[in-house]
């Protein structure tokens, strides 16, 4: 069922996608100083989002 955590994973997920089609540098797979900060919350908000389901 959605909840606050769910949501906002996808959300996470939906903004670095969206970075990533729009930025040459994210689709040579450079390093890119906006993409990092998205990319940790993304994997912060996956780890607890799947340590959670897992219970
Ligand atoms: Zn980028």
């Amino acid at each position: 069922m959605p909840d606050d955590l769910y949501i906002r994973y996808l959300t996470a997920a939906r903004q670095l996608a969206d970075h990533q089609a729009e930025c040459p540098a994210c689709r040579a797979e450079e390093p890119c100083p906006v993409a990092r900060p998205l990319q940790d919350r993304f994997a912060r908000l996956q780890d607890a989002y799947l340590q959670r389901t897992k219970r």
